[in-house]
């Protein structure tokens, strides 16, 4: 989602742009997602400080979040930093600037969309927390205020108007809050793509090929080689490789402090004669999400710390499926195996926007954790307006990626 939307706002400013993938476009971690246009997420996912929920969290027994032991000194210091960014007074100042780029977003999707005509991939109906209990729900209520302080729309419901809603959803519950604003993509990949046809038809180029190619030919160019051994050249190169980008930036000086928060996905079937979800619903006692996508419901599961490569532990969704089962009506599972991705994530949980330090010509635009899919067409459109120089619609020194570079 974000090497396309940097791709097509280029072309925009007047620049010509190669995109280069190893695969098609739109086949990882922005194929994988939940499918939500988070306009309603103003404040970043948060590392806990409540003691009932670190230490569950600490012996492995939560469902939204879970850890390899295998993993944990590579995740030590990023994970303390991450808890630190989240005291009370840091992390309010890193919401309001990751609010900014949020509420850019649907503007930026929908300029796209209509430019694209995918408006049959979008269903505008928002999506819903549910609340079992009073006690969640309560607990839920109190971080309201923060997001209407934001400006986000949504709208508290009861157990009833919950029912109402969603008749999908078995037994009575404590409430539920609609977040009225977010979209819903059918199918995040098919967006994706939608968004590179569009690229292609503004003149872009899309090339297969292997991004560890890339090489300095001489002081002001970049040369890059295709999967058939051609090669392109550029006076810049943009860096947006999701999970994937520190392996170059590294090769470049840059060591990005991303850790990665693992996550599967798994198709049911909808049962025939039984009543659908029609928004995504977070089961947010329980942790995990399910969106009603084209090709069957979806569950989402939430953070696996792990390493981004070692193998699938699918321990969170089989726990999420067998507790949507008594949730709504779900049928037979549609994948043979569970997917899994990695959200790419910084410890100050802002992507990394900007000029790479000390290396002219390069560019990043990763890191976008929890909310790539969303933030996709807004930081194109950001770093495309540092890249040609000109004013950016919001203050961008707190997505810089020289905030890592310590003289
Ligand atoms: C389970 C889950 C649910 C999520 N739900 C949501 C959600 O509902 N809403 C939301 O906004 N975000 C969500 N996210 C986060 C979001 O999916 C990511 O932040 C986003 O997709 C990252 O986009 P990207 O373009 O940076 O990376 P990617 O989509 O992973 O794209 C990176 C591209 O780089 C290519 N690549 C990698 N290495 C190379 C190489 N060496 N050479 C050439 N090409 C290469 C890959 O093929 C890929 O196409 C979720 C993530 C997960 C895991």
């Amino acid at each position: 989602m974000v090497g396309v939307c940097v791709g097509i706002h280029l072309l925009q400013q007047g620049r010509s742009v190669v995109l280069m993938d190893r695969n098609e476009a739109g086949e990882e971690t922005s194929y994988g997602n939940a499918g939500l246009l988070q306009q309603e997420a103003v404040r970043p996912y948060e590392f806990p400080r409540d003691l009932s929920v670190i230490l569950p969290a600490a012996l492995n027994l939560r469902l939204d979040v879970r850890y390899h032991l295998t993993a944990l000194p590579k995740l030590m210091l990023p994970l303390w930093s991450y808890f630190r960014n989240c005291s009370p007074r840091r992390y309010e100042s890193i919401a309001q600037e990751y609010g900014h780029i949020i509420n850019m977003t649907l503007a930026c999707h929908q300029e796209l969309i209509s430019a694209a005509g995918a408006e049959q991939l979008i269903r505008k109906v928002g999506w819903i927390t549910l609340y079992r209990t009073a006690k969640g729900r309560n607990k839920g209520h109190r971080e309201l205020d923060a997001y209407a302080r934001q400006g986000v729309n949504f709208k508290v419901l009861n157990g009833d108007e919950l029912a109402d809603m969603e008749p999908a959803i078995k037994g009575h519950h404590a409430g539920g809050v609609h977040w009225q604003d977010p979209w819903i993509a059918g199918h995040p990949g098919k967006l994706v793509k939608a968004y590179t046809r569009l690229f292609k038809q503004l003149g872009g180029e899309f090339v297969q090929g292997d991004a560890t190619s890339l090489e300095r030919s001489n002081r002001q160019s970049w040369q890059l080689r295709d999967h058939q051994g051609n090669t392109f050249e550029a006076n810049e190169t943009v860096i947006a490789l999701g999970p994937w980008s520190a392996e170059i930036t590294n090769r470049f000086g840059y060591r990005p402090p991303m850790f990665f928060k693992r996550g599967y996905h798994m198709h049911y079937q909808y049962p025939a004669g039984q009543p659908r979800l029609t928004r995504a619903v977070q089961d947010s006692e329980k942790g995990y999400m399910m969106t009603p996508m084209d090709a069957g419901l979806r569950i989402c599961t939430g953070a696996e710390l792990g390493l981004r490569d070692t193998p699938s532990t699918p321990v969170q969704i089989n726990r999420a499926e067998a507790i949507a089962r008594a949730l709504i009506p779900l049928g037979d599972r549609l994948d043979a195996e569970p997917w899994r991705g990695a959200r790419p994530c910084i410890p100050d949980m802002k992507p990394i926007i900007g000029p790479l330090p000390g290396v002219p010509g390069l560019w990043c635009a990763f890191g976008h954790g929890h909310q790539g899919f969303t933030m996709g067409p807004a930081t194109g459109k950001l770093l495309a307006a540092m890249m040609t120089g000109q004013a950016t619609e919001i203050e961008m020194s707190g997505f810089q990626a020289n905030r890592f570079v310590h003289t």
